[in-house]
């Protein structure tokens, strides 16, 4: 959790909507109130993106679910990040699990595609995955630094691009990770961006996690330190996208009177401005800060929601 870092909500329709589910997933999400310090972005199928980009709201991003390496030529089936724009969209996934293991995309082939689609001026969600036989035979961390090392090759500006860890072996498949699994990879992404990249760009990027994120488990997620936000499938086809975009305001259903409020942006407006006040002290009353200014800003028939 970070007050830099914005949380970052992907719902990834994957190939299973039509216009008239487009139609009840927008209307879903556009007729509630949704947390405002949550940026939201939906993964569409690349013949509804311009149908989506035209029906949501502009503070709504739109995302391709894929794009090819090059701009244009005799690649039938593909599609390319110009055209991607073209449709009035400007975010990209790229190394979906599903491409990585149906479509068996290489680490080379993300890479070239990572280049381009910020060449062309893309934001990228890159994902990096662990299988269950990473899981199982102790090769999660010489897995995903493989994958990070060919994404760092390719990126040139971190700050159009979020990473998404998916964990393949708890999605779909009844098995859901820990909060403590969720939150040890993070923290070990973090740590290499940190090492291979620079301490900046590990603390600025934000980290997404993926698998069977749903209204029952992203709260108790949502608190990892690590944790910027999810990238979601199934439960982005259901109304629990909802929750889960808000999945940061019910965390502070303790601090819901005014006083409360009051007293910790006193807190916040006292010690922020201290000289030798320690970063990561500052870091928690900020983030503390930012969440109960969310909270307090948040529209009541959502904090009922927490009682
Ligand atoms: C996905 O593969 O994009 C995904 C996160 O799916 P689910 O949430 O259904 O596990």
């Amino acid at each position: 959790m970070s007050p830099i870092r914005r949380f970052f909500v992907i719902g990834n329709w994957k190939m299973n909507v039509d216009t008239a589910a487009v139609d009840t997933i927008i209307n879903t999400m556009t007729s509630t109130t949704l947390d405002p310090n949550t940026e939201v972005v939906v993964g569409c199928p690349s013949c509804y993106l311009s149908y989506a980009r035209h029906h949501l709201p502009s503070n709504f991003g739109v995302a391709a679910q894929n794009c090819y390496k090059v701009s244009r030529g005799n690649f039938s089936g593909e599609i390319s990040a110009e055209m991607i724009r073209d449709c009035g969209c400007e975010w990209v996934i790229l190394g979906h699990p599903e491409r990585r293991t149906i479509f068996s995309e290489t680490d080379d082939l993300i890479r070239e595609k990572v280049t381009h689609a910020l060449d062309a001026g893309m934001k990228v969600v890159a994902c990096v995955v662990e299988t269950a036989e990473d899981r199982k035979t102790g090769n999660t961390r010489e897995t995903l630094f493989t994958q990070m090392n060919a994404l760092a090759a390719a990126i040139t500006d971190w700050s159009r691009v979020v990473l998404a860890f998916e964990a393949l072996w708890a999605s779909g498949t009844g098995v859901l990770a820990t909060p403590g699994q969720v939150q040890e990879v993070l923290a070990e992404l973090r740590q290499w961006l940190k090492d291979n990249v620079s301490n900046s760009v590990a603390n600025n990027t934000r980290i997404i996690y993926a698998g069977s994120v749903s209204s029952a488990n992203c709260q108790e997620l949502a608190r990892l330190r690590d944790l910027d936000g999810f990238l979601v499938g199934s439960a982005a086809l259901k109304p629990d996208i909802v929750d889960i975009i808000n999945a940061r305001c019910y965390n502070l259903s303790t601090i819901t009177s005014k006083s409360e409020v009051a007293d910790i942006t006193g807190l916040r407006n006292t010690y922020v401005s201290k000289p030798n006040l320690k970063p990561a002290i500052a870091d928690i009353i900020q983030t503390l800060y930012s969440h109960v200014s969310a909270l307090s800003h948040t529209p009541r028939h959502i904090q009922d929601r927490q009682v």
